[in-house]
């Protein structure tokens, strides 16, 4: 799936539409320190059943996902782009 690198969208901090930069959005990592972290690890010990977190039916390929940075206030917006696709989202050239 191909996306440009200039979209004119909308910004909740202008409140109104303006140019947004286009990159794609990286996933940051866990903290596997956290408290929340921790606790979900704690859950998922023991003898099998069924447990929160652990996914049985794994679907077919991800929605992909961009960071829309506002050029005025220079604010960032998350965006989710269309379906799940096997395919990674490409910025044109
Ligand atoms: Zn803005």
């Amino acid at each position: 799936m191909k996306y440009p690198k200039e979209v004119n969208a909308y910004c909740p901090h202008c409140n109104k539409h303006q140019k947004h930069k286009v990159r794609i959005a990286s996933k940051g990592r866990a903290r596997s320190m956290a408290a929340g972290t921790r606790a979900h690890e704690r859950s998922l010990e023991g003898h099998g059943g069924k447990r929160a977190g652990e996914k049985t039916v794994k679907k077919q390929g991800k929605r992909q996902k961009l960071m829309l940075e506002c050029e005025q206030c220079k604010k960032k917006q998350e965006r989710v782009v269309g379906s799940r696709t096997t395919k990674k989202i490409e910025l044109k050239a």
